[in-house]
């Protein structure tokens, strides 16, 4: 029998880590694979970030910091929070973590009870699951339609809310569908929280400042459900910080004080270079962003003008993040070349990825497993050859 726990057994390992895998293992070879399974902006960190990151070190924050983070970070994330977000917070109700990816889980952990249910908004990010199983909770996956750009609908959750439901689980604007919920919609969403006290909701706004819409939206912004929100974001994305390691929530005290503790005994407070390195980000406002954004909507644009063409791929017009979603149900059950038949979308996946040379991700671990999950954070003349291939790919099935 194997000495591992039933825990970590149960658990999955990242699809998209898994793809890259595969992904290198043919680089290694010597081919010349495109990689669009990565959830990673292409761009450096901004030039004042790093020259931050420097300084700090020169200055020698090489010590431990307090859990919740240093308190100059965390007075910035609330004038940040209101600043973009019109919401009010006081510094002990922010807790700085080990990128976006342990706030989530510090919340889930305080959270959720064996049993609870939580409802996880799908297709949704391929975490959210994992974390719930961790803490020995119920997933109950609710699932947008393509109609409605996968969005998740008021009157879905009023239906799909029982008297265990702990949590509600979403990310605006959405990995992997690109969708960002408009004002009306969440303050749907939070009548029908309003409606019943026992249930918290985990907000995911990592994406927020790559937007193509426009507005951006917080839950906690309706006052009716504002102490039942954890609101998390971080610097991975908007900042293009990914390797830094930083992100934080924001949450009533008492459950800010639950998510600090659990820290406590995991990890402690994350880099003191990276808190610094923060700390200059957001003092320098969201102009770097704004320049990313600008390039992310041009890459948005021009792939989707080259899948309007594929015929069989139906693609929602992603309003934020940095992915494309199409529903490729049309070619589940068609014949490979190699006489292979194409089931699943992780079927499909393999084979772009063998015969085209291009990697994505299938959407069964996001929950769609009709659908497949490309990055367009690469750069144009990447993703204009890499649709081509999969346009080519595609013609032989
Ligand atoms: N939430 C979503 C929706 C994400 O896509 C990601 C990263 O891919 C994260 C959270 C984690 O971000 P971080 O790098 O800050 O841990």
């Amino acid at each position: 029998a194997s000495p591992l726990s039933s825990r970590i057994q149960a658990m999955h390992e990242s699809a998209t880590i898994a793809m890259a895998k595969k992904c290198r293992e043919l680089i290694a070879k010597g081919f010349d694979v495109i990689n669009l399974s990565f959830g990673e902006p292409d761009f450096q960190t901004p030039q004042y970030i790093k020259d931050a990151a420097k300084e700090a070190l020169d200055k020698g924050f090489t010590f431990y910091t307090p859990v919740p983070g240093i308190p100059e970070l965390r007075q910035a994330i609330c004038d940040k929070f209101k600043r973009d977000n019109q919401l009010d917070f006081q510094p002990n109700q922010i807790v700085v973590s080990t990128g976006a990816k342990q706030a989530l889980a510090n919340a889930v952990l305080s959270l959720v009870n064996p049993g609870d249910e939580v409802i996880v908004f799908s297709p949704y990010w391929v975490s959210y699951e994992e974390m719930v199983k961790l803490a020995e909770g119920t997933s109950v996956p609710l699932v947008g339609t393509l109609e409605n750009d996968y969005k998740v609908t008021a009157a879905q959750l009023e239906a799909a809310i029982t008297e265990r439901t702990k949590l509600i689980m979403y990310s605006s604007p959405c990995n992997p569908t690109g969708s960002v919920f408009s004002r009306q919609e969440l303050s749907e969403i939070a009548a029908v929280m309003a409606r019943h006290p026992q249930v918290f909701a985990l907000a995911d706004e990592i994406y927020e400042y790559i937007n193509f819409v426009g507005e951006h939206v917080s839950l906690a912004q309706f006052p009716e459900v504002k102490d039942r929100v954890i609101t998390v974001n971080g610097f991975s994305k908007g900042y293009a910080m990914t390797g830094w390691r930083l992100g934080y929530l924001a949450a009533r005290q008492d459950i800010a004080a639950a998510c600090e503790k659990m820290q406590s005994q995991i990890t402690s407070g994350t880099c003191s270079i990276a808190q610094h390195a923060g700390l200059a980000a957001l003092r320098g406002g969201r102009a770097s962003a704004d320049e990313m954004v600008e390039a992310y909507r041009r890459r948005r644009d021009l792939v989707l003008d080259i899948v309007k063409d594929i015929p069989g791929l139906k693609t929602p017009t992603p309003s934020g993040a940095f992915y494309v979603f199409p529903d490729v149900s049309a070619f589940l059950g068609r014949t490979a070349p190699d006489g292979s038949i194409i089931s699943t979308s992780m079927d499909l996946a393999l084979y772009l990825l063998n015969d085209g040379l291009v990697s994505a991700v299938s959407g069964e671990a996001f929950g769609a497993p009709e659908c497949m999950r490309f990055s367009t954070a690469a750069a144009d003349d990447k993703l204009v050859e890499a649709f081509r291939r999969v346009k080519a790919s595609l013609a032989k099935l």
